[in-house]
This record gives C-alpha cells, sequence and structure tokens, in this order.
C-alpha cells in the first residue's frame, strides 16, 4: 500500500518533468515520515526508497539509530539551537536554515566533529505570519555571510513552504519567485555557495512545484495517510 502511494507520487513527478522537458533524475522524493512509526519507514526501505523527512530532531535521531540499513535523514522542520547537537551527522541535509545564529550553532557543532553540513535556507517567500523563514530580501545577504565566516556550513540551495490553498495553482507564484531567486543568487556566483537545490512541494502542490523547477519534494499525506497528531 505505502509502496503503491510512494510509486504513484514518483510517477506523477516523472510525468510533470516530462511535461515541461525536464530530466525525472533531477527531482529526489523525500518520503515525509513524520509522526509515523518505524515499520511504515522499514516498508519502503524494503522497496528500495532511500530519503525521508522528519521535522522533529528527537524522531529524526531515533528513527536513524533504529532503522535496519542506512537511509538519509533529512530534517525539514524548523531547528532550534539546542537541538543542533543532536542532529548533526545524522541529518543528510538540513532544509531549514532561517538565521545567522542557527547556522553559527551548526558551524559550532560541525566544527567539533571536523565534518561539513549540507544545508538549504528556508525563504518565507509568501511573508505568511505562521511560518519560519527569511523573506526574500534578506536571503542574499544571509547567504553571503554564511558562506564568508562558516566554513563548515555548506549552501545548497534553498526550500520554502507554500501556503495552504484550495488550488495548488495558487502557489504556482510562490514557487517561481522562489527559484527566480535562486538562480538570481547563483549568477553571482558566491564563493563556498551552490545553489542548485530547490526544496518545494509537498502533498497539495508538489506537481506544481516540480513544474515550476523543484529538486526535492517533500511528501507525507499521500504516500503515509492523514497524520494523526493526537498521539
Ligand atoms: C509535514 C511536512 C511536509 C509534508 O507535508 P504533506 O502535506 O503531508 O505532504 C513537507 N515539508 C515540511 C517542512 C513538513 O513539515
Amino acid at each position: 500500500m505505502l509502496v503503491e502511494n510512494y510509486n504513484r507520487v514518483r510517477r506523477e513527478i516523472d510525468e510533470a518533468c516530462k511535461r515541461v522537458g525536464r530530466d525525472p533524475k533531477d527531482v529526489l522524493l523525500v518520503a515525509v515520515s513524520k509522526t509515523k512509526p518505524l515499520s511504515d519507514i522499514e516498508e519502503l526501505v524494503a522497496a528500495g526508497v532511500n530519503d525521508f523527512g522528519e521535522n522533529k530532531v528527537q524522531e529524526l535521531c531515533q528513527k536513524y539509530d533504529e532503522v535496519s540499513k542506512p537511509v538519509n535523514f533529512h530534517q525539514i522542520g524548523h531547528l532550534q539551537t539546542n537541538k543542533v547537537k543532536q542532529v548533526i551527522g545524522k541529518a543528510c541535509l538540513i532544509h531549514s536554515v532561517d538565521s545567522f545564529h542557527l547556522a553559527e550553532k551548526i558551524e559550532a557543532e560541525a566544527a567539533k566533529k571536523d565534518i561539513a553540513v549540507d544545508v538549504l535556507l528556508e525563504v518565507n517567500v509568501a511573508e505568511e505570519e505562521s511560518k519560519f523563514g527569511l523573506t526574500t530580501e534578506n536571503v542574499e545577504e544571509l547567504v553571503r555571510s554564511i558562506a564568508s565566516e562558516l566554513p563548515h556550513v555548506k549552501i545548497q540551495g534553498l526550500m520554502t513552504i507554500a501556503p495552504f490553498v484550495a488550488d495548488p495553482e495558487e502557489n504556482r507564484p510562490v514557487f517561481r519567485k522562489l527559484h527566480q531567486l535562486l538562480l538570481d543568487i547563483k549568477s553571482k556566483n558566491i564563493d563556498n555557495v551552490n545553489m542548485d537545490v530547490l526544496s518545494m512541494g509537498m502533498t497539495n502542490d508538489y506537481v506544481v512545484a516540480v513544474e515550476e523547477g523543484s529538486t526535492i519534494v517533500r511528501v507525507g499525506t499521500a504516500i503515509f495517510g492523514e497524520r494523526n497528531y493526537q498521539v
């Protein structure tokens, strides 16, 4: 059942790529397993799925330690500075860096372990008050300060959580704006910065996000079903 769901989402991504002339290999599907049991992850791992997304550090670390073979866990949710120490070395990519302060904390822990940590900067493109993330105007400045001052923090691109909308077409301008921002910053060839990863698109809008250039979609509900936050 979960494998079928995963394959269906993957197929829709591939079809969206073909419609706009993109190579399906350029889009990574991250299965967002937050709140779901390890057994769900194992079902997908057995079918060859390799990338999972979690938004709580404790849950990511526990699943990382318990999963039967090594897979990639993405830290997609807001990261508190006091949780950085635990997640460094376990998350393959931190999607949600939104302040210099947080990046400094990542730098300190990464330096201690002598590793480089791949991150994305989270942008609140639609400027929703309820959401974390930088405003589009502040992204380049943060990219420049991280790149020049924090050698263990490797910026790979940008991420956004688009608004919850009834019609995914409403988010097309949001995705287009983030893609353009990525290209603008990339064109400046800032040392120590890659601007190749665009993490955007969730269950309700991943097809539109792929059409607009997403390279990582984070899909939970369409694969695992509704989440129950009461448990
Ligand atoms: C939960 C979550 C997702 C997945 O959301 P769905 O709508 O279930 O696909 C994607 N990204 C982030 C940051 C999330 O917290």
